[in-house]
């Protein structure tokens, strides 16, 4: 047996075997808490004190889920597969797919990710009449999910004015709309089964007693209806065991609540507060820069951080003349650690906002570097993909409108916008679902409807027996998806994508222990006779375990993780690639090498945020967040210029530099832009670190490809008279700096900006 505890420090070791009493675990990034709750939950089993199934351990990312998997079966010589570790989302799903006639939802319930209630709204606005200028689809999205985040049906929702009352009513036929077609958002997921539980005592009773002991790591961001959630599974019995660091408290504006973690102190009657003080990940001085910069937030819970590791290297910081070329300065950093040996999994790129993610990516994809991007556009949200999923969605559960919308005329098969509002006026006339509703279609448009009810009919009778990735095949061919893409110009990527669908079904079937053999589309409910567990007063409780395999079918699971699990691009995984993300997304994450970028003021801290202290804080702690993925090596870079949503914006560097201990930073010099701009004072080192010739030559290049050339006089129609001082990108993304005499040195976007020549 494998001694679980030999590599734990005294108040690791504390934590990992506390009593079975609620705790709480606060203590600063790096410092082993997520590695403390995965081994208390080894140390439970091995010990025999609890069986595998009496854990429910919630994690924040699926990522991290799976990770904790991992070490959970390299510690244990068990089976982890059924075990219930898993985000809030994630746990959920699995709730409601097994009792779903309890929940008041179909077997087949799907799941809108953000950007399909987004769509699901808007269609919900215009079925309505309702003014979208005045009631903005994006904003009733935030009204909906903020209520919903709080545990609030419509009716509980204070409503002050008008708006107020119409936003409710909104929300009100929002649910019901989703109740018709079978959907839930990803907010409703968790209340959904807070309800369930509330309202359904047996089944509070059968699960209160199962889960013995309840884990949940990132515990400072949990929000309101999340913590009710975990109070209400925990009931009076669970032990709850929370880990957390107040600094890394970075989603408050989606709702989370830090005050939640005095609020569990309280009402779960802590007795064991563990602070753990000693950081395992980064060297000396990327410590210090964290701490010193987040002692300038004034709400603090308060503790130290300290490391054995040493000093290691200085932070470097980079400054750029422009967005390109920070991005072409990091390619060239990475590609020098890359040849030292580094392993580009090693390496990442952390950015405050997605939109900074293109110029990255761009360079990156010039530079030939492998490179996998976390959140933006993925897989499963790439539009061929949707269509494909749409597909099998209806095929699954035939009353979602938004998939039925998206491809009953995708392909075109000449159902036009005219046909469809028939139809709509026929669904809106019997409340029922655009499929149920199509035989009320008379005339052409009630054939070519009629022709696509029978492709999908047609679809699910060949592929019912099939197993998952069989169908997926079927589906890619009944669907004419990929015939449609062939004669598209653009369309090789598109079924390049396709077909790699198909090998993300295997994959799943393979790691969610779906067999070959089991058909994709769920068997009868009379298989559910099998294993029937008794509840405490006598009432036949099926718990989900039992249940799932037969009511949630391969393609349900796989719909689910679809919408779900959509991060990882499965194309890609255990390719050796440099890691691109948001900083939110790096949550948790530990990685050699760290560069954050666009560290000016308005970006980071953020615009929207710099206008409150608390905002600043918040923006504060995600750079603390930022700062402390780096293990070995940190960059922390800015640029005088940055194009922004089609703008380009002059940027004065960080506060956050100014609160960042000089003696821990190094500042690398790229010369070359120095002298164009010459009004910075800066603490530049003389000796370039890389990159800055290589760019320089990278200049010398592009010129002569754009026809245009350092020197050449140009004419603009409001800035008049300038001359070029610099050029930098290619093609479509080449941009130059010109000095207009009077207007100053503006960077314009070559492709856009209209000069001639003088
Ligand atoms: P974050 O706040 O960023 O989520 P964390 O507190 O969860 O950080 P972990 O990710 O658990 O920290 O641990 C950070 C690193 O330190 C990991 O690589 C982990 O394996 C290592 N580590 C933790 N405790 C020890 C220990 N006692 N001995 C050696 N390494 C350790
Ligand atoms: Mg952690």
């Amino acid at each position: 047996m494998q001694n679980l505890l030999h590599n734990l420090n005294s108040e690791q070791l504390a934590a990992v075997t506390l009593p079975a009493q609620s705790a709480l675990i606060l203590a600063g990034a790096g410092s082993g808490k997520t590695r403390v709750l995965t081994t208390r939950i080894a140390w439970l089993i091995q010990t025999g004190q609890i069986s595998p199934q009496s854990v429910l351990a919630v994690t924040f990312t699926n990522k991290s889920a799976k990770e904790m998997l991992t070490r959970l079966s390299a510690m244990l010589p068990i089976n982890t597969r059924g075990m219930w570790v898993g985000t809030f989302h994630g746990l959920c799903n699995r709730l409601l797919r097994a009792h779903h006639k309890d929940a008041g939802l179909p077997q087949t319930f799907q799941i809108l990710d953000s950007s399909d209630q987004l769509s699901f709204i808007k269609r919900l606005l215009k079925a309505n009449n309702i003014d979208d200028e005045k009631f903005p689809p994006r904003t009733l999205m935030y009204f909906i999910n903020g209520a919903k985040d709080k545990g609030l049906r419509a009716a509980a929702v204070d409503a002050y004015d008008d708006t107020d009352r119409k936003m409710v009513a909104l929300y009100d036929l929002y649910d019901a709309q989703c109740q018709r077609e079978g959907v839930v958002d990803f907010a409703e997921l968790l209340l959904r089964t807070y309800e369930l539980l509330s309202r359904n005592q047996p089944l509070r009773e059968h699960y209160q007693s199962r889960f013995k002991h309840i884990l949940v790591d990132e515990f400072q961001d949990t929000n309101d209806l999340q913590y009710k959630w975990l109070k209400l599974m925990a009931g009076n019995q669970a032990a709850v065991f929370a880990v957390g660091d107040d600094d890394q408290s970075i989603y408050a504006f989606r709702g989370a609540n830090v005050g939640n973690m005095s609020a569990f102190e309280r009402e779960f009657q802590v007795k064991n507060l563990i602070k753990l003080e000693q950081n395992y990940r980064s060297h000396g001085h990327i410590l210090d820069t964290a701490n010193a910069l987040i002692e300038h937030n004034s709400k603090r819970l308060g503790k130290n951080l300290r490391t054995d590791a040493g000093h290691g290297e200085l932070v470097r910081i980079s400054e750029s003349s422009s967005d390109i070329q920070e991005a072409q300065w990091i390619v060239e950093e990475a590609k020098n650690l890359m040849r030292e040996g580094s392993s580009g999994s090693e390496i990442a790129i952390l950015y405050r906002s997605n939109a900074q993610s293109r110029v990255l990516e761009h360079a990156l994809f010039t530079a030939g570097l492998p490179y996998r991007v976390y959140g933006g556009q993925r897989y499963f949200e790439r539009a061929e993909i949707k269509h494909a999923i749409a597909y099998m969605q209806l095929m699954d559960n035939p009353h979602n409108d938004s998939a039925f919308l998206r491809v009953v005329n995708f392909p075109t098969r000449g159902i036009g916008a005219r046909s469809l509002e028939q139809l709509q006026d026929a669904a809106k006339q019997y409340g029922i679902s655009l499929y149920a509703a199509v035989p009320y279609v008379s005339g052409k448009a009630g054939t070519s409807l009629g022709n696509f009810v029978k492709l999908i009919e047609g679809a699910r009778f060949e592929t019912h027996n099939l197993p998952l990735p069989e169908m997926v095949k079927v589906v890619l061919d009944i669907s004419t998806l990929l015939i449609h893409y062939q004669t598209e110009k653009e369309g090789a990527d598109r079924i390049e994508n396709l077909e790699q669908l198909i090998n993300a079904a295997t994959l799943f079937v393979s790691e969610e222990g779906y067999g070959h053999a089991a058909p994709a589309l769920a068997g009868p409910p009379s298989q559910l006779a099998a294993s029937l567990l008794s509840a405490p007063d006598g009432i036949q409780i099926i718990d989900a375990d039992a249940a799932l395999p037969t009511v949630m079918s391969p393609l349900s699971a796989f719909l689910s993780h679809a919408s779900l699990e959509a991060g990882d691009n499965q194309a890609q995984a255990g390719q050796d690639a440099l890691q691109l993300m948001t900083v939110h997304a790096a949550k948790g994450l530990e990685f050699d090498a760290v560069f954050i970028t666009g560290l000016e003021e308005g970006l980071f801290p953020h615009e929207n945020s710099a206008k409150e202290e608390t905002g600043v804080e918040e923006e504060r702690r995600l750079m603390y967040v930022a700062i402390t993925r780096a293990r070995k090596r940190l960059y922390i870079t800015f640029s005088q210029t940055r194009m922004l949503h089609g703008q380009i914006r002059y940027n004065t560097r960080s506060r956050f530099f100014d609160e960042m201990p000089e003696e821990s930073l190094k500042w690398l010099s790229p010369k070359v832009q120095a002298s164009w701009f010459g009004n910075k004072k800066s603490a530049w080192d003389d000796a370039p670190e890389s990159g800055v010739n290589a760019i320089a030559q990278g200049f010398a290049k592009n010129q002569g490809g754009s026809g245009w050339r350092i020197g050449q006089g140009v004419m603009h129609a409001k800035f008049g008279e300038g001359v070029i001082v610099n050029i930098e990108g290619s093609g479509t993304n080449a941009r130059a700096h010109i000095n207009f005499g009077q207007f100053g040195m503006k960077l314009l976007d070559l492709s856009i900006a209209k000069l001639d020549k003088i």
